[in-house]
């Protein structure tokens, strides 16, 4: 009997590896019922697993996919506050501790209405494979609230990141679970929540990474996603004999991940003509200079502003608000070279991506996480074009949180030159990871395959030396 109730059947030991992932990925389903985004996040990495499990049998007896796809301990608790008219308001914390095989817990904490279990448990589950692909000792976590940042004065937010961390600090720490930023958390709630942290614990240490540079941040931290998941697609393309100078990109969002992204093309000389907020897109076919970015960096990470304000500022530009019902969005249907999705996950469902084809986009780099509909993918892959995935192609973040655990644990700060060039050999090293895993399981220039299973490989080994825990 599963944990609802419901008897599921287990796939026989004498069925075909194939077979026997689609009867985890059923039992996974009908075990977490109302938790879409995990199913599909499961659905698209075991499915990846054929060839893995054809070449070893003991990963299938010691149960590994079915223990995988079960966090080591979800906490779920209240957070109450108070907000500035006094009244009191009630939001949901979570933190979910998937796997511990290669290192502590690690992964980001996402404040945004649309949160739910499921949300995080498909966030931590993709963390997991990412950090085993960083070359780093992570384990993977995610966490977050329901909460929204967005309305909310400076007082509001640090009450409520105070009254998170009230219940979280008894199940983090350095050496156990470090959690970073996500959607909705930023320097200013990772200042709240670590000034919170050391007043409850009575220690500073790097328990949380995204840190303010005077109190134990790393240079390079707010850029690395960005700065990452262009490095990965310009290997991408250097594998192809070919590069970035003078390709046009089209980038969605306008937060962290976005502003970097838009930055790292500018200096490798690409063109970004596109840009977003959850309320509409930007379309600038003059291109986004750096003297724009600055004035969007100032809009979204000071002003707090919406996006809609670039075209008053910027008179060549068009905005077009997002019409849910139109069943796409318009900015994947721009005349463009490659794509870089780096708002929010299914951002890219098969229309989009059947428009980005017909449009020219002949490659396509994750910043956000898993940002594309299974359907979407398949269209990709149909296609042929170069496909980033996201646990490959946005892990730059990630492993410059792991660089900054370990200056915090030095007692040194790196320089930016320095931060830099690792995380630029880390994603030069994620990408030859990726190509040459592909290859060598007879998929040649499958990315997903190849992030997939490279990172499966190393936790699944990991958790057979450490026995039944
Ligand atoms: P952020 O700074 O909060 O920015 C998020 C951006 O996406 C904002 O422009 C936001 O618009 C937009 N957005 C959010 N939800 C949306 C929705 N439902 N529809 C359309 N637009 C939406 O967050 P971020 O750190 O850049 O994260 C963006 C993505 O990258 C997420 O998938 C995250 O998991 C992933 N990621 C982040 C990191 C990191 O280091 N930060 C690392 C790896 C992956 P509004 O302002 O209107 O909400």
């Amino acid at each position: 009997m599963s944990a609802v109730g419901v008897a599921v059947k287990s796939p026989t030991k004498t069925s075909s590896a194939k077979d026997y992932i689609h009867g985890v990925i059923e039992e996974i389903r009908t075990k977490n019922p109302a938790e879409p985004e995990f199913h599909q996040a499961t659905q698209e990495v075991f499915e990846s697993l054929v060839p893995v499990l054809d070449r070893h049998p003991e990963y299938r007896s010691a149960k590994l996919l079915e223990r995988i796809a079960e966090p080591e301990r979800v906490i779920m608790f209240r957070v109450p506050w108070q907000d500035d008219r006094g009244e009191i308001q009630v939001n949901r914390g979570f933190r979910i501790e998937m796997n511990s095989a290669i290192g502590p817990y690690k992964g980001g904490l996402r404040f945004h209405p649309s949160v739910t279990l499921g949300t995080l448990k498909f966030l931590a589950f993709e963390q997991v494979f990412k950090n085993s692909l960083t070359t780093l000792p992570m384990g993977g976590g995610k966490g977050g609230s329901d909460f929204d940042p967005k309305g909310k004065s400076d007082n509001e937010v640090m009450r409520f990141c105070q009254s998170f961390m009230t219940e979280l600090w008894r199940h983090i720490g350095p050496n156990t679970d470090v959690p970073a930023g996500d959607i909705g958390v930023g320097g200013r709630e990772i200042g709240f929540m670590f000034g919170q942290y050391k007043r409850l614990a009575n220690e500073f240490t790097g328990v949380l990474t995204g840190k303010g540079l005077n109190w134990g941040g790393s240079l390079i931290r707010p850029e690395a996603t960005g700065y990452g998941t262009v490095y990965f697609a310009d290997e991408m393309l250097k594998a192809q004999k070919k590069s970035l100078s003078g390709k046009v990109c089209l980038v969605s969002g306008s937060g962290n991940v976005s502003q970097y992204t838009v930055e790292k093309l500018l200096d490798l000389g690409a063109k970004p003509v596109t840009i977003s907020d959850s309320d509409g897109m930007i379309y600038d076919a003059d291109g986004i200079t750096r003297d724009k970015l600055a004035w969007v960096m100032d809009l979204k990470n000071v002003r707090r502003g919406r996006i809609s304000e670039y075209a008053t500022q910027f008179k060549n530009a068009k905005y077009t608000a997002l019409d849910h019902k139109l069943g796409y969005n318009p900015l994947w249907d721009i005349k463009a070279d490659c794509a870089f999705p780096s708002a929010t996950q299914n951002e890219i469902n098969a229309k989009d991506a059947s428009n980005m084809i017909k449009n020219g986009v002949a490659l396509v780099a994750e910043g956000a996480n898993m940002p594309s509909t299974l359907d979407a993918i398949q269209i990709y892959l149909d296609a042929g074009i170069l496909y980033g995935p996201a646990k490959a192609a946005n892990a730059g973040g990630v492993a410059t949180s792991g660089l900054e655990m370990s200056q915090n644990s030095m007692r040194l700060s790196w320089t930016r030159d320095e931060v830099d060039d690792r995380l630029h050999k880390i994603m030069i090293a994620i990408h030859k990871n990726c190509f040459d895993t592909a290859e060598r399981y007879g998929t040649p220039g499958n990315y997903l395959n190849g992030a997939n299973i490279g990172g499966f490989v190393k936790i699944a080994n990991a958790m057979l030396d450490q026995g039944l825990v």
